[in-house]
């Protein structure tokens, strides 16, 4: 399918659109959900808009869907070893960070009729049902979306790597990254900054890593790369791309 990056989704709505792979990791960092000036650390546009597509997708391409949110909006790890406290803790707030997001998307998701569950890598159990795999796997065969919240529950990682993890242990065939800064895939060098940079529409894990792209970090790089499990960077910002990456419309970066 032709390369699209608009509001109109005549391209995904096609007769026989059906998704690329049966089941997906949806990664949205944290500040992908927080408005463009930063004023709102969960835009409610943005979340709508999200969750739509989310929605569509599961209906009209009976996807299956897992999604890992980020928590950036909120707390990073940096955020507190800026200040002083111990990296541990820092990154345990992070990780309440991005539980916070994925109960927003969950209500979000939920208002639209779309079944969902929130699983969380920290036992919270009056929030949300702990991570259990095999749990994890019935939701998605019953259609439900299942958000994985808290990234792995260590500190000492990103919610990247967390996406990379969760995708091999479910058995998903890619994780589907969605950048929120207008930068729609990987390209030779920050385009914002050097109006040289191309943008590769395909490369290996290998080209990643050797030529030192800055997509995810590198530990979840090479975890995707010794399981087999392909990378979609594309922009999360522009409406209709979250069905289109999950349709197999042409966009972003693909990384195999
Ligand atoms: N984090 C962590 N372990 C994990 C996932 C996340 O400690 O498995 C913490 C870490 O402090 C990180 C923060 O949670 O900075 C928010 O996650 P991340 O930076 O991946 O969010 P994003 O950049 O995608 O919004």
């Amino acid at each position: 399918m032709p390369e699209s990056g608009n509001g109109d989704l005549s391209d995904v709505l096609a007769v026989g659109a059906k998704a690329r792979w049966p089941r997906v990791v949806l990664k949205i960092s944290g500040e992908a959900l927080a408005s463009s000036s930063a004023k709102d650390v969960v835009d409610a546009d943005v979340l709508d808009r999200l969750a739509q597509e989310v929605a569509k997708a599961r209906q009209l391409l009976d996807v299956e869907i897992a999604i890992v949110v980020g928590g950036g909006n909120i707390w990073r790890g940096t955020s507190g070893t800026d200040i002083g406290l111990d990296r541990a803790t820092s990154d345990h707030m992070g990780m309440l960070g991005t539980t916070m997001n994925s109960l927003a998307l969950q209500n979000a998701i939920e208002r639209l009729g779309q079944p969902t569950r929130v699983q969380t890598a920290i036992e919270m159990a009056e929030l949300a049902e702990p991570y259990i795999r095999r749990r994890a796997i019935r939701h998605l065969e019953k259609g439900r979306v299942v958000i994985l919240a808290a990234g792995m529950g260590s500190p000492y990682f990103t919610t990247d790597t967390a996406a990379a993890l969760r995708a091999a242990e479910i058995g998903a065939a890619a994780v589907l990254k969605g950048t929120h800064s207008g930068v729609d895939g990987i390209y030779s060098a920050d385009p914002k900054l050097d109006s040289t940079a191309t943008k590769f529409e395909e490369l290996s894990y290998m080209d990643v890593i050797s030529k030192g792209l800055q997509v995810m970090d590198l530990t979840a790089i090479t975890f995707c790369q010794d399981n087999k499990i392909e990378i979609l960077v594309f922009d999360v910002s522009q409406p209709g791309n979250v069905l289109r990456a999950m349709a197999g419309v042409r966009l972003g970066t693909l990384v195999r």
